[in-house]
């Protein structure tokens, strides 16, 4: 077994950690405080050809894999930033590559590979629904050659940065199918001909991340935009989910790391009667424990990113994966924040900041809850919970 990175994957770090060099944690900080979106630093990666990377070399991406992915996600975490302005990029594409056809791959993958065109956007979770997707109500009629969509999502994030935005929306009503998983379909909608059935409205969140409700009213999308077969988009959502767990998953990894550095530094700066504060087994125990916590998750990454990239099953590790380093991060947060006292709390020192952060992925893009039934049931074999 050989844990090592290899040297392809070691200059992937060290190139995607001097880019995040430029962008400090006072542009971060800024940011936040603006609740605006890092349009440079999301042209930079861009430009680097970072966000595609999974994009095959015959459609003008790196055609790398998810291991060489879930680094550049890590690192931008792990340098103060934060990947969610950008990274479904990386995963949403992925529909269009494995279900779409030879022409909608041509016809999208190369500019999302120059960066001409972005598609940052998959509307999936509407607010009757949650988590129980095959109950969502957005309806796609087909007439005339054309798809018809009306309907509501929440929470899209991204939306008002993005060229294109995938939607899924039943073609055939829950009550008319057998399984229920059925009848769902994909569409690649183009935000920049949207002309009217469609609204966008920017919903304010804990953290400085553009999501949105939308809304559409008989929003007409050329027949040649469904992916794949129609009714099948429920199953496409699934295939792409273990890349977005895996990603998730380094991110955290990435933010726990983060959390530790600054909480060691911190500890051993900052001096109370008389001595480091880290000196206190207090101070250092959950610090030591929040590492070993960091680098277990990390294992379960590299497992599934390793199988994903081998072209194997991965469900359990993916799953694992996110939901270890989501608690590691979690705890480390909570460590990081606590050992810094009152400064803690001081918008300056970044923590309030990465800590806010950190906590969605307990909860977006999947709910840790789910996560769990998943592997009761598919792991373990356990009934199903829901
Ligand atoms: C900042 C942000 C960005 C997001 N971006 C996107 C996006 O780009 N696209 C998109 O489609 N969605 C997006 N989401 C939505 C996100 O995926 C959902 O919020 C998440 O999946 C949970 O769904 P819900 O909010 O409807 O919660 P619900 O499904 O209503 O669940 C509420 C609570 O009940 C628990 N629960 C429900 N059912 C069960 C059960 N059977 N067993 C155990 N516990 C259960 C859940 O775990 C959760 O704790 C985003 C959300 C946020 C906050």
């Amino acid at each position: 077994m050989d844990f090592r990175l290899t040297d392809h994957q070691l200059m992937v770090r060290k190139a995607v950690g001097e880019l995040c060099r430029q962008f400090p944690d006072e542009y971060w900080r800024e940011l936040d405080r603006r609740r605006a979106y890092p349009e440079e630093f999301v042209r930079a990666l861009t430009n680097a050809g970072w966000l595609s990377i999974l994009i095959p070399e015959e459609y003008g991406g790196g055609g790398m894999g998810i291991s060489e992915a879930s680094i550049v996600v890590e690192e931008i975490h792990r340098s103060g930033g934060n990947a969610a302005a950008c990274h479904a990029q990386m995963y949403i594409m992925n529909v269009i590559l494995r279900h779409g056809t030879e022409e909608q791959k041509r016809r999208f993958l190369p500019p999302i590979a120059r960066g001409e065109l972005r598609l940052q956007a998959f509307g999936v979770t509407e607010p009757e629904a949650g988590s129980d997707t095959t109950r969502i109500q957005t309806r796609a009629v087909r007439r005339n050659g054309k798809y018809y969509i009306t309907g509501q999502k929440i929470f899209t994030s991204r939306a008002l940065h993005s060229d294109l935005m995938l939607v899924l929306a039943r073609t055939t009503p829950y009550e008319e199918v057998e399984n229920k998983t059925e009848g769902m379909s994909v569409f690649i909608v183009d935000l920049r001909n949207a002309r009217g059935g469609l609204v966008i409205r920017p919903i304010e969140v804990m953290v400085n991340h553009q999501t949105n409700a939308v809304y559409f009213d008989e929003l007409e999308v050329p027949a040649e935009n469904l992916i794949g077969e129609e009714g099948k988009g429920f199953r496409y959502l699934l295939d792409g989910l273990n890349a977005e767990r895996i990603l998730i998953a380094a991110e955290c990894i990435g933010d726990g790391r983060w959390f530790i550095d600054r909480a060691v530094r911190y500890a051993n700066q900052r001096v109370v009667f008389g001595r480091p504060i880290g000196q206190n087994q207090g101070v250092q125990f959950p610090i030591a424990r929040a590492h070993a916590m960091v680098e277990a998750a990390d294992l379960m990454r590299w497992k599934a990113a390793w199988l994903y990239d081998q072209g194997q099953r991965c469900g359990a590790e993916a799953n694992m994966a996110k939901l270890l380093a989501s608690e590691a991060s979690w705890y480390a947060a909570n460590v990081c924040l606590d050992i810094h006292g009152g400064l803690g709390f001081a918008v300056e020192m970044d923590v309030e900041r990465k800590f806010r952060e950190t906590r969605l992925y307990q909860v977006a893009p999947v709910n840790n809850n789910l996560v769990l039934a998943y592997i009761g049931q598919h792991v373990l074999g356990l009934p199903r919970s829901y």
